[in-house]
């Protein structure tokens, strides 16, 4: 019997969900001595929100299960593709914290997968065919009406083997000719009726450059790549789910883990393999609301100049949300909130933001800003009065310590916490009345200074008694402002950003519009706003709360100590319930 006091203590209760399940089942049932898995996203767009879920769960599951995750381009589709992507796809993930075993490419594998396509050839289970794309389509037949069977599809092996050779060699235009599984045209399932593994395209390719002129298909690569890389659980979202027969198909047909010499250009160059049958097992998308998370759409916003890049920080992008200020455990949480199921569902804007406050309120130091600032002259301090108050980071979290808040006769508050002729209900400064400065006592308001309507500077007078350390510190008045100290403030560029769709499904075409016509004309707001010395002075990338305002980030790229920028990540508080939108 183990002793309970000798159990580790923080060991945090391990994760349940189907797909874990069948780790653990294969682990305990000795079907897998090791987990493998990948993450193999297609270098045609930047990653969103949506990767970061299956990021989460393949780099996730390898972690927990002592396992190996690879990252994996799955570079099958040149046209679409661009080293440009692959860069920030790296970048994300290991952003979001990870690291992957080993870095690979579909490209890596377009000796193994030929020779393997020959041998299918030779084991009579794929046939080069030379109809049209729209022969293709009229034999294929329907979801109702089966398939006819290609007028090639009895073509000897030698013909077979002939032939599409000469497609590698270039001979024949784009097109012209596939490799096709020999599999059933009859089959319920359109995937299986003789899909094509190989076609033409003469394009050049960011890997390989104009080696090749045919290129595998999507699922031959996808399957043959997992098995090369001895990927144990191949997960992926519910959309391939029709495509596992044809993945198993490949997989068992070609026998990878049985036929070490089809492996050999990659022995040759001296890649580690360890050929497996791998399993593919299917989860439900992310889902949010107030987004669209489809690389196509992603980049018609950017080339449509809807957007300022793919790091604007109002999209849904990695980047954009790295830029905005999200910290990736708030990613971590997230992912780990929605868990993993079968189901599909739309997941509520609303729980992402929370995921991020969350994080944010225990990570994020708190610093004073004012966005819309007017003046308070303190006319019972002497001209020029200079004082430093001592302020903790974290009301939270003493670990954070303190810092010294520049205070004097002039500061800047906020325009909204004054109110000439208050309304009902109105805790905040007005004139002849009080309220508390954050953090240095008690203040009234003695006269109004206005030029025409707007009011420029506020004269007010300070308790001594309530001043930190005295008697009347703990005075009660309604209201508490924050302030900055108009001397030693910064001035700063502050962007306001809020969701970028206005509507709850930008995606659903209803009433003709499209995504592109349902943006938030409110996504964006920037402000001159001050802020603390302490805040100014933070590196890039860092996050803070804005006392009463939000959370706030240091913009990666445009931030200076001495011309700060702030992007606000998320408001305190959701706006959007009470808007009933
Ligand atoms: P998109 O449809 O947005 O263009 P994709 O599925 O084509 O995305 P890939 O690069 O092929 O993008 O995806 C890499 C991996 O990320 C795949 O395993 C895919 O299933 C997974 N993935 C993509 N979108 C989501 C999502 N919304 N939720 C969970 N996983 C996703
Ligand atoms: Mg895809």
């Amino acid at each position: 019997m183990s002793d309970p006091a000798r159990l580790p203590a923080a060991e945090p209760p391990a994760r349940t969900d189907f797909i874990r399940n069948i780790v653990r089942e294969d682990l305990a049932s000795g079907r897998h001595g090791h987990i493998n898995t990948r993450f193999p996203p297609e270098p045609n767009g930047y990653l969103h929100l949506g990767h970061a879920k299956s990021i989460c769960l393949n780099f996730g599951i390898a972690a927990e299960f002592g396992g190996h995750c690879n990252l994996r381009f799955d570079d099958t589709n040149p046209e679409k593709e661009d080293l440009e992507y692959v860069e920030a796809i790296k970048e994300d993930v290991r952003w979001l914290g990870f690291a992957w075993h080993e870095l690979r490419h579909a490209s890596d594998y377009f000796e193994v997968l030929y020779l393997a396509a020959e041998q299918l050839i030779r084991d009579g289970q794929a046939f080069v065919c030379d109809l049209s794309a729209e022969e293709v389509r009229q034999y294929r037949g329907s979801l109702t009406e089966p398939g006819r069977e290609s007028p090639y599809r009895k073509r000897s092996v030698e013909e077979n083997l002939d032939l599409f050779r000469r497609m590698r060699a270039g001979e024949f235009a784009d097109g012209a000719r596939t490799l096709r599984a020999k599999i059933d045209m009859t089959s319920g399932n359109i995937n299986l009726r003789d899909p094509a593994l190989y076609r033409i395209k003469k394009v050049s390719h960011q890997a390989t450059g104009d080696a090749w002129p045919i290129y595998p298909m999507y699922d031959y690569a996808h399957a043959l790549s997992d098995a090369i890389e001895g990927i144990t659980h191949s997960l992926c979202t519910l959309e391939f789910e029709d495509h596992r027969p044809l993945y198993d198909w490949c997989v068992d047909q070609v026998r990878l883990h049985e036929r070490p010499e089809l492996l050999k250009p990659l022995t040759d160059r001296g890649l580690p393999f360890e050929a497996a049958k791998p399993r593919q097992i299917e989860f439900s998308r992310l889902n949010l609301n107030y987004t669209v998370m489809s690389k196509r759409k992603l980049l018609a916003l950017v080339n449509d100049k809807l957007i300022a890049g793919w790091d604007d920080p109002r999209m849904p992008t990695l980047q954009g949300i790295r830029r905005r200020g999200v910290p990736p455990e708030a990613l971590h949480l997230l992912a780990e909130r929605v868990g993993i199921s079968k189901q599909n569902s739309v997941i509520d804007f609303s729980v992402f933001e929370g995921c991020i406050r969350e994080v944010l309120d225990a990570k994020a130091e708190r610093r004073m800003a004012v966005i819309d600032p007017v003046k308070v002259t303190i006319t019972n301090l002497p001209e020029n009065h200079r004082e430093s108050l001592a302020f903790s980071n974290h009301p939270k979290d003493e670990s954070k310590g303190q810092r010294e808040v520049p205070f004097s006769d002039a500061l800047w508050i906020e325009r909204e916490d004054f109110m000439e002729t208050p309304v009902k209900g109105f805790h905040r400064l007005v004139p002849g009345g009080e309220v508390r400065l954050r953090g240095a006592g008690i203040l009234r308001c003695d006269e109004v200074i206005k030029n025409g309507d707007a009011i420029v500077e506020l004269r007010c007078t300070l308790d001594p008694e309530s001043r930190p350390g005295m008697e009347g510190a703990n005075r009660k008045v309604k209201g508490t402002i924050h302030w900055v100290c108009a001397h030693a403030g910064v001035d700063a560029e502050i962007r306001l950003y809020d969701r970028l769709f206005a509507v709850e499904n930008p995606d659903s075409e209803d009433d003709g519009k499209s995504y592109r016509d349902q943006l938030n004309p409110e996504s964006i707001r920037i402000v001159k706003g001050v802020v603390e010395p302490a805040a100014a002075g933070l590196a890039r990338e860092s996050a803070v709360q804005f006392e009463r305002l939000g959370y706030f980030a240091t913009d990666r790229h445009d931030h200076k100590p001495e011309r700060p920028v702030f992007n606000r990540v998320v408001a305190l508080r959701d706006s959007w319930a009470a808007k009933g939108a």
